[in-house]
């Protein structure tokens, strides 16, 4: 998007807004699936939830991961009118849900779907025994996490050297382990992650194997870094590493799939807002805009990722420090960013805000999120 588009948008719209470019959305993804061919991606919902996005990855060729009931029935519902018509008796192929903790409600409740659904413990698998007997699984092992801007191995995933009694504690339960899968953090910068999971994927899967227990396909998960700086490595070198292991590793007849979330959305999206307030503390410019980070900016404080504001108008740089709308101290957007002088109304802008964003956006302090505006859908 342009800056002028961009104001231009503002204008119409007000503020605060967030857009999503959907042509951006469309060749991340194609980027995704040149560089990753042997692997289908499985959009994971949570980085943005918006319906507009669902249906573009869907006509795209995108599967859905979701974690919970709601995102599920998002997806399904969002799915289910859209060319290609398909039933959806079979729906695994479109949707998994990979969250491996479910409350017993929402397993009654996906059980008429015959749903693909993760575990990684035997309090999860009873549950899933008896509130989902016709639900296949997927096993989510726990796989190094190091350097990535978001950990998840310490909540999730069974450790290497219980994963195939769990497989088999699965088959005496009349259950099929038809997956397994791994999460190697998000906004994984280190690509050595994803190396040492296929090596750990890959020696489960052959034990598993001797002990009579085949298991046919391969969830990569989720991790693929968005570019918000230079020093993130590009995304064909993290394929080239991904494939060279799976070709090493695996049998070509496996079945191998992904659950990029931020990869897909993250650089989809830029949210402007307008500076509402300023004042000088401590001899330090101090902006407020009508966003927060309990709004399009939540990433700063839920996905510890930080967003940089820059204004359309042109001036001398100086250290400032920018604040969101609501009461709450916790509300700084940055306490150093470099900005020219703002005047009230001055817009400013920040980018790549697309994944873990307006997604957790709350109404705190009577605040509604900002608007999302689509372009290019
Ligand atoms: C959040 C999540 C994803 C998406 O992760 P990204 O880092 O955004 O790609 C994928 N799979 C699971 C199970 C997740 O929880």
């Amino acid at each position: 998007m342009t800056a002028r588009e961009l104001q231009t948008i503002a204008r119409r719209h007000g503020t605060p807004v967030v857009v999503i470019d959907h042509e951006v959305i469309r060749r991340n993804y194609a980027r995704f699936r040149k560089h990753l061919p042997k692997v289908q991606a499985y959009y994971a919902v949570k980085a943005n939830p918006a319906p507009e996005i669902i249906r573009t990855l869907f006509r795209a060729g995108a599967s859905f991961d979701v974690a919970s009931l709601p995102e599920f029935m998002l997806v399904y519902d969002n799915i289910r009118n859209l060319p290609p018509r398909e039933q959806q008796d079979f729906i695994w192929d479109k949707i998994v849900y990979a969250n491996p903790i479910k409350p017993r409600e929402t397993l009654e409740a996906l059980d008429r779907y015959k749903p693909l659904v993760t575990y990684d413990n035997l309090a999860e698998l009873r549950k899933i025994q008896k509130y989902a007997p016709r639900a296949g699984l997927a096993l989510r092992l726990r796989v190094p996490n190091t350097g990535s801007m978001v950990e998840l191995s310490s909540k999730f995933g069974c450790a290497p050297g219980e994963a195939v009694d769990l497989i088999e504690a699965a088959a005496r339960a009349g259950l099929v382990v038809e997956c397994l899968s791994f999460h190697v953090g998000s906004q994984c910068t280190n690509f050595e992650n994803f190396v040492q999971a296929l090596n750990i994927a890959a020696a489960v899967m052959r034990e598993a194997a001797s002990r009579g227990h085949a298991v046919k396909i391969l969830d990569i998960g989720g991790g693929f870094p968005a570019p918000y700086d230079r020093h993130v490595r590009p995304f064909s070198e993290l394929a080239r590493k991904i494939n060279a292991e799976i070709a090493r590793l695996f049998p070509p007849e496996l079945e191998i799939l992904a659950e990029p979330g931020r990869f897909l959305v993250a650089t989809a999206a830029t949210a402007v807002a307008r500076v509402i307030g300023k004042a000088v503390r401590d001899a330090k410019p101090c902006y407020y805009i009508d966003d927060s980070v309990y709004h399009t900016f939540s990433g700063i404080i839920f996905d510890h990722c930080p967003y940089h504001l820059k204004a359309f108008k042109r001036g001398k740089p100086e250290i400032c420090a920018v604040f969101g709308q609501t009461c709450d101290g916790l509300d700084t957007i940055s306490q150093s960013e470099e900005l020219p002088e703002m005047e009230i109304d001055d817009l400013v802008y920040a980018d790549n805000i697309g994944a873990y964003s307006s997604a957790s956006s709350t109404c705190f302090n009577g605040f509604p999120p900002a608007k999302l505006v689509h372009v290019n859908e």
